[in-house]
C-alpha cells in the first residue's frame, strides 16, 4: 500500500527579534523533521541578502491587495506598516505529501491559522525572548531598520508577548542551539506520535 500520513501544520510564533528567523533557518535542513518552508508574501522592501522567492514573494501594495481579495491567502496581517501573509496554494498540495509544513509568522496571523485549522494536524509553537530589555537589544543590533521602525517593532512585541498562552508550546530562546534543539523534540515528538 502507498498510503501515508498527512502531514503536521507548524506555526512558529513570537515577537519580532526574537530569532524566529535563525531557529527556522537552523531546523529547516534537519532531514528527519521531513518540513517545507511556506514562503510568506509581503509588502516590505527586500533587505540586502535577501532574495525574492526564498525569504519572501516581495510584492506591491496592490499585488498583496489582490491576493487578499481572490482568496488567495490562508492569512494576513499587517506588521508596522507592512503587510504579509500566507499564500495557501502549497501548503495543502504539501501536507497531503506528508510534508510537515512550516509557518513562521506573526500573532495576528498565527491566531487567524490556530481559528480556521481547528481539527487539523497542527503544532503551535511561541518562542520568547529572554527578557524584553534583551529583545530590544537584539531590534536594535540587527541594524536593518532606521530608529522609528525600530520603536515601532519594540511596541509591536509588548503587545505580542501576552498572546503566547494561546499556543501550545513556549520555548525561551536564550540560547539558539538549545532552542532549536527543543524545537526540533517538540516536533519529533509530534510526527512519531
Ligand atoms: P520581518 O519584516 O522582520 O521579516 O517580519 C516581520 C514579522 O512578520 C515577523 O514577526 C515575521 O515572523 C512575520 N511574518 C512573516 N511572514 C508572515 C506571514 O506570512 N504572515 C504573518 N502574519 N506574519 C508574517
Amino acid at each position: 500500500m502507498n498510503e501515508h500520513k498527512s502531514g503536521l501544520l507548524i506555526i512558529l510564533s513570537g515577537p519580532s527579534g526574537v530569532g524566529k528567523g535563525t531557529i527556522r533557518q537552523q531546523i529547516i535542513s534537519n532531514k528527519d523533521l521531513n518540513l517545507f518552508y511556506s514562503v510568506s508574501m509581503t509588502t516590505r522592501k527586500c533587505r540586502p541578502g535577501e532574495k525574492d522567492g526564498v525569504d519572501y514573494y516581495f510584492v506591491s501594495k496592490e499585488e498583496f491587495q489582490k491576493n487578499i481579495d481572490n482568496g488567495n491567502l490562508l492569512e494576513w496581517a499587517e506588521f508596522v506598516n507592512n503587510r504579509y501573509g500566507t499564500p495557501k496554494d502549497k501548503i495543502d498540495e504539501q501536507l497531503k505529501l506528508g510534508k510537515n509544513v512550516l509557518l513562521e509568522i506573526e500573532t495576528l496571523g498565527a491566531e487567524q491559522v490556530l481559528k480556521k485549522c481547528q481539527g487539523m494536524n497542527l503544532l503551535s509553537i511561541f518562542v520568547i525572548p529572554p527578557s524584553l530589555e534583551e529583545l530590544e537589544n537584539r531590534i536594535r543590533n540587527r541594524g536593518t531598520e532606521d530608529e522609528k521602525v525600530i520603536n515601532e517593532r519594540i511596541n509591536k512585541a509588548r503587545l505580542e508577548m501576552p498572546k503566547q498562552d494561546l499556543y501550545q508550546y513556549k520555548v525561551v530562546n536564550d540560547n539558539l542551539e538549545n532552542a532549536c534543539q527543543q524545537i526540533i523534540d517538540i516536533i519529533k515528538q509530534r510526527i512519531n506520535e
